[in-house]
């Protein structure tokens, strides 16, 4: 007898990664609905399961309002091993989705969302870990972008952890600073903002930074260039993608960064102006 289907409908597929595949499903009796990731362990092989078990125990020392909100875990047995099972909140859309469907994001726009993740990974920091996968792809939204929300905590790591967390095929090369591709592991939180960075800048420029070549390595380097963008936006891109983790802002720091609470007064203004 399946937990899965017992408790819940099936209504479509949202996503699918290399381990997992990712379903919109209905509670059988609270009739809500919820994203359940599905990954298969088979017998034999363990990165499924590795995954899998740094993601759970990740989420589910995590509450925060920019953090997918998990709600259980449990394993079935299947014909060619084991079926693992992550329930949480389900999400609308990915940025990264955004990203492809050529939907562009203003200045005001990508300060919102650097607040917002800024904000989540402070949380994981807290916590003592790296979530070592940021990128426009793991950060979900509703549909009007009112909030976003990180999510895929497969690669979530603790701080402290001295050999390689990340087997390089798992993660995505593109957002992981030059340090980390170096073995130096001392920053694992610092590495979260690099991410952060190239994420924001992909944003900015409205898709996906190609690797490899010049301006790859420019970029990696913190040589932003990007005129439609205030030149304090810029500069805060800078610091997130400088190549010397220790200059690098921590979310802390960047929460208080000028640019994003003047941007979050005048949100608070709005708000406070049309509930009155
Ligand atoms: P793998 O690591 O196994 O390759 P993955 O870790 O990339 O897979 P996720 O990123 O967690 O898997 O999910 C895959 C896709 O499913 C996402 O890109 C997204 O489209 C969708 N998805 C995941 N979680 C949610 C959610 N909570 N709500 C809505 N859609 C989701
Ligand atoms: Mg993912
Ligand atoms: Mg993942």
């Amino acid at each position: 007898q399946s937990r899965y289907r017992a408790d819940f409908k099936e209504i479509s597929i949202l996503g699918q990664g290399n381990f997992s595949k990712v379903f919109r499903v209905r509670g059988r009796r609270d009739g809500c609905e919820y994203a359940v990731k599905r990954s298969l362990r088979e017998i034999g092989t363990d990165a499924a399961y590795m995954q899998w078990s740094k993601e759970v125990q990740a989420l589910a020392v995590c509450c925060h309002p920019n953090i997918v909100r998990y709600y259980a875990n449990w394993m079935e047995q299947h014909n060619q091993g084991e079926h693992l099972f992550i329930q949480m909140e389900r999400c609308d859309i990915s940025l990264g989705s955004k990203l492809t469907l050529g939907d562009s994001f203003r200045e005001g726009d990508l300060l919102k969302i650097l607040r917002q993740i800024a904000s989540a990974l402070q949380h994981v920091h807290e916590r003592g870990m790296a979530h070592l996968d940021v990128k426009p792809d793991n950060i979900y939204t509703d549909a009007n972008s009112e909030s976003v929300k990180l999510g895929d905590f497969g690669l979530a790591t603790p701080l402290n952890h001295q050999n390689m967390p990340l087997d390089f095929s798992e993660g995505d090369c593109r957002y992981l600073p030059q340090e980390l591709l170096n073995d130096k592991l001392d920053r694992l939180d610092k590495a979260d903002m690099f991410a952060l960075g190239i994420s924001i800048f992909e944003l900015a420029t409205g898709s996906t930074l190609p690797t490899g070549g010049d301006k790859y390595q420019d970029i990696r380097q913190g040589k932003v260039f990007l005129p439609t963008f205030s030149s304090s936006f810029q500069k805060l891109l800078k610091a997130l993608m400088h190549i010397d983790p220790a200059e690098r802002p921590s979310a802390s720091k960047l929460l208080a960064w000028p640019i994003l609470n003047a941007h979050k007064a005048a949100a608070n203004k709005e708000n406070s102006s049309a509930s009155s």
